[in-house]
């Protein structure tokens, strides 16, 4: 099984999940750094898998979204468009980003997609399962039981983990997985500034998605006189017209990025072992990069 992880969303867990008293010999915090790899051993262990990619933001917030709506993440940028960090992360995010090629353990970006973007993109070249790990909502759209694609969500840290098939995702949301944009579109998701259909909550999102299959076949209800679908209803689909059709590639994570070929295969020994040494040391992470060395032997053999 391939294991695709939302780097960004292990190393935000990891900063808010362990004290802030957690700090690195020349007192910079380290939390963040100590907590992504003994994350990423748990998460080995728990799982097993015998490849490993860590897909990197190499554009949180890409241009052609933000040209699609102007209001995308725009609440968590700052005014020079970076994105709003916690104090002490950005130093850890480095500390994590020099490790990871040095531990050998392989990475994704590019330059303008989302890790969102990256995770579809690998997820669709393999047929191998696959386990995407992320705190991201959007990425139960890549959820699919016939290609065993499944998502281990984050929201509540990583202990806490919950693992995610079609049916959860049914379960949770009240919509399949290939509906899943759909219901975030019409819905709205105000932490990435997406404003919904108005008079659409949750609840009438979710009939509308499973009566009328999806933004689709919803407009094509709007557009046709006599459908099923209430006037009022009729009425905000018919006004949302554009809203909808940008909101969904917006939504719609990109499947075909030209992310380099990388080899997922779990390492079997450092790529850069005095690189590492000496990041262990700067970070005083020694004992977690041994924990994830011992969690990740057994299927690195
Ligand atoms: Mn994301
Ligand atoms: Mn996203």
């Amino acid at each position: 099984m391939l294991m695709l992880i939302d780097a960004a969303s292990l190393w935000y867990r990891a900063y808010y999940g362990l004290p802030s008293s957690i700090k690195a010999p020349d007192g910079r915090r380290a939390g963040a750094v100590r907590g992504f790899f003994d994350g990423l051993a748990v998460l080995a262990r728990r799982y097993s898998p015998t490849g490993m990619v860590c897909c990197l933001e190499g554009n949180w917030r890409p241009q052609w979204r933000i040209d699609l709506m102007p209001g995308y993440k725009a609440e968590r940028a700052l005014a020079n468009g970076a994105e709003d960090t916690p104090e002490g992360l950005e130093d850890q995010v480095a500390a994590i980003e020099a490790l990871l090629p040095a531990l050998g353990v392989a990475t994704a970006a590019h330059p303008d997609f989302e890790a969102d973007d990256v995770i579809a993109t690998l997820a669709a070249r393999t047929a191998e399962p696959v386990l995407v790990v992320t705190g991201d909502r959007d990425l139960f759209q890549l959820v699919d039981d016939e290609r065993d694609r499944k998502v281990v969500y984050l929201a509540r840290g990583i202990s806490k983990a919950e693992l995610f098939d079609g049916e959860a995702v049914a379960t949770k949301f009240g919509v399949d997985p290939g509906h899943y944009v759909d219901f975030a579109v019409l819905r709205g998701d105000p932490s990435d500034g997406l404003p919904g259909v108005k008079g659409i909550g949750a609840k009438t999102a979710v009939t509308l998605v499973n009566t009328f299959g999806g933004i689709a076949g919803l407009r094509a209800a709007a557009a046709e006189a006599g459908s099923d679908l209430p006037e009022r209803q009729r009425r905000s689909i018919g006004e949302a017209g554009d809203y909808l059709e940008r909101a969904v590639k917006v939504s719609t994570a990109v499947a075909d990025v030209a992310v380099p070929l990388t080899d997922a295969a779990l390492p079997k020994a450092p790529a850069d072992p005095e690189r590492v040494e000496a990041l262990a040391r700067e970070w005083n992470v020694g004992s977690a990069l041994k924990r994830f060395h011992e969690a990740i032997a057994p299927q690195g053999a």
